[in-house]
């Protein structure tokens, strides 16, 4: 999944309106943020095999960041760092669900190379990377919602709050159709070429942290 956790994402602020979009897109995505730094650090591993799934060829060891106890490990982490931010209890209810909903969404559409645990040899994975337009349908359908529920729940302070969020979501679906329809990586590439690009996902943080500037609840 990728636009499918950022759906989520945008959704949270309809539920914890005090919840900034920055710690939403943290929480929701927290997994890949994670992901291509360990890789790069050599702790985790990806390569390309074209007979993992139809939507992706990458093929992911990543005990570390991907496995669902790691997964509750954050999100607990998660739920005590809101706390301690000083927001309520819902916010941190709802990182805590985001951290989560990442593991799920992935075990939703990944080959089963979930993990349970970083050791040991369970792995996990409904595979609905195998359908691609159900992939595209599904994902593109959650994100739209995700969008939506958004928009209505917060309001632009001024040009930039309107510009900041479409353009980001304009973006979005830019990278979702380069991502499911561009050039896939080839057998060979080494880990740190596939790793380093994904690096940029933290752009998205950054991005939300200028929506949050220039949009608000909009009960307030
Ligand atoms: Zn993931």
């Amino acid at each position: 999944m990728f636009i499918g956790h950022f759906a989520l994402g945008f959704a949270a602020p309809r539920f914890a309106p005090q919840l900034p979009l920055t710690a939403s897109f943290l929480a929701c995505q927290f997994l890949d943020l994670i992901w291509p730094v360990l890789v790069l650090a050599r702790l985790e591993h990806v390569s390309v095999d074209p007979h993992v799934t139809a939507f992706t060829p990458l093929a992911f060891e990543y005990p570390w960041s991907h496995s669902l106890l790691a997964t509750a490990l954050y999100a607990a982490l998660g739920f005590v760092a809101v706390r301690a931010l000083g927001l309520g209890t819902r916010s941190a209810t709802v990182v805590l669900v985001l951290v989560l909903s990442h593991w799920l969404l992935d075990f939703l559409s990944h080959a089963p190379d979930l993990p349970l645990a970083p050791w040991g040899s369970t792995k996990l994975g409904l595979g609905l990377w195998n359908a691609p337009w159900l992939t595209l349908v599904t994902e593109v359908s959650l994100f739209a919602l995700g969008v939506g529920w958004y928009a209505r729940a917060t309001t632009a302070i001024d040009k930039q709050g309107i510009w900041a969020l479409w353009g980001l979501v304009a973006f979005f679906l830019l990278m979702y159709a380069v991502s499911a329809f561009g050039p896939k990586p080839e057998v060979g590439t080494p880990a740190a070429a596939i790793a380093g690009p994904a690096l940029a996902t933290w752009l998205f943080v950054a991005w939300a942290y200028w929506i949050d500037r220039h949009r608000q609840p909009r009960a307030m």
